[in-house]
């Protein structure tokens, strides 16, 4: 199940399978969807009849937001996480020599960024109680080459951030951390942002909170902020309100970067997005409550393992469960829009072709992708679609 299926599937598929005439139609639950009310609508309106499309005021004003949240001194808004992470590595300087450590069992975007910039993404196995990047497995696949790890904090759990900061520090790496899911969680009583030298987030509409098309990096650097304020111009230097406010129509391009920018209604949208997170963690958490309480004796139904160091910000709930397949073809056919997060990044066609993976390299992640399976869970769900979905996974399995 390709991730982009997911998405077509999540935007277009309201109604499940064939309804006949007469009955009532089956509303389809997707495993994730975004909340927009009127004043974020009214938000994003604003800006439309403003002077600034983009490149203008709201940008800094989400960027400040994001950044007070989280607790770091700097946030960098960008077109979306994958471009996050594009930046992130050209900040760090990740070129054809150098190695990148990843999981496996992450969306390919994690793994791309490092290709992006002619690095090697070298993949490691997870825990197969958290899918979380194994530190031990980290350690073995160090090289003189390493330059950095890639933490993801899947389905909203940080990572052990601890024993990863005493690898990167021992080996002198960078800590990168892939917080797509991850906002609004906390390690150690830290937030996620400010546990990496650079965090990433993503604002599709199935994450935690959405600009449509989106991503941001957190960091305390002013210098890789810098940097990655650069990178998503193009390469230049200042951009240009700077430059109208100098009265200079000169601008240096001092490195090889892209249009990478947020749109000014994307930033609106965020702004008033970022002032709902506490609300939707809070729906979040009580879902994840009721899925914990309705699954903690039934039989054959393993939820992921969740550790009491950390607040988990469920942007997804995995279960592990026999005959999965099975599972995901009768739950779809009764409208619950349960997904899989995700077919291992090492077996994917190009990683195969490119890089010579193959099965045996992360066996935790190859054993337990044949397992997962992803539940609904998104803030608007109501408790009847919560039941519903609880029902339907216990019939299917009895
Ligand atoms: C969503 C996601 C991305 C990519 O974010 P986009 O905004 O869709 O580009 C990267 N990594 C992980 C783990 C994600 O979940």
């Amino acid at each position: 199940m390709s991730c982009m299926g997911a998405y077509h599937s999540l935007q277009s598929v309201q109604i499940a399978g064939p309804n006949r005439e007469g009955e009532p139609k089956i509303r389809y639950i997707p495993y994730a969807r975004q909340w927009i009310d009127e004043d974020d609508i009214k938000a994003v309106i604003a800006v439309l009849r403003s002077d600034w499309l983009t490149t203008g005021p709201m940008v800094e004003k989400f960027e400040q937001a994001f950044a007070d949240y989280v607790g770091t001194k700097y946030a960098v808004a960008v077109s979306s996480g994958t471009a996050a992470l594009h930046a992130a590595m050209f900040a760090i300087g990740i070129g054809p020599e150098d190695e990148v450590i990843v999981p496996s069992m992450t969306f390919v975007a994690t793994a791309n960024g490092v290709v992006f910039r002619g690095g090697s993404p070298i993949f490691a196995d997870v825990d197969p109680d958290t899918l979380l990047i194994d530190p031990q497995q980290v350690e073995e696949k160090i090289t003189s080459r390493t330059r950095a790890i890639i933490a993801v904090d899947y389905a909203g759990q940080p990572c052990d951030y601890d024993v990863l900061r005493s690898i990167t520090k021992k080996h002198d790496l960078v800590l990168i951390a892939d917080a797509c899911h991850a906002l609004g969680a906390q390690y150690k009583n830290k937030n996620v942002g400010m546990l990496a030298d650079l965090t990433v987030f993503s604002f599709h509409p199935v994450k935690h909170i959405t600009t449509g098309e989106g991503g941001m990096i957190t960091t305390d650097d002013p210098d890789l902020a810098e940097r990655m304020r650069r990178f998503r111009n193009h390469g230049i230097d200042a951009d240009h309100a700077r430059r109208a406010e100098q009265g200079t129509w000169r601008y240096e391009m001092t490195a090889l970067g892209y249009n990478y920018r947020i749109t000014d209604f994307q930033s609106a949208l965020g702004l008033s997005q970022v002032a709902k997170l506490p609300s939707f963690l809070h729906r979040r958490w009580e879902i994840a409550g009721m899925y914990d309480q309705a699954f903690a004796s039934a039989k054959g139904i393993n939820p992921l393992y969740t550790s009491p160091d950390v607040v988990n910000s469920y942007h997804l709930y995995v279960i592990r469960v026999k005959e999965r397949d099975r599972l995901f073809a009768q739950l779809r056919r009764k409208g619950i829009g349960v997904n899989v997060h995700y077919f291992p990044v090492h077996l994917q066609p190009y990683y195969r072709k490119t890089f010579g993976t193959s099965e045996g390299l992360c066996p935790n992640t190859e054993k337990v992708y044949k397992q997962i399976l992803s539940l609904p869970i998104f803030p608007q769900m109501n408790d009847n679609d919560i039941e519903r979905v609880v029902t339907a996974v216990e019939e299917v399995l009895n």
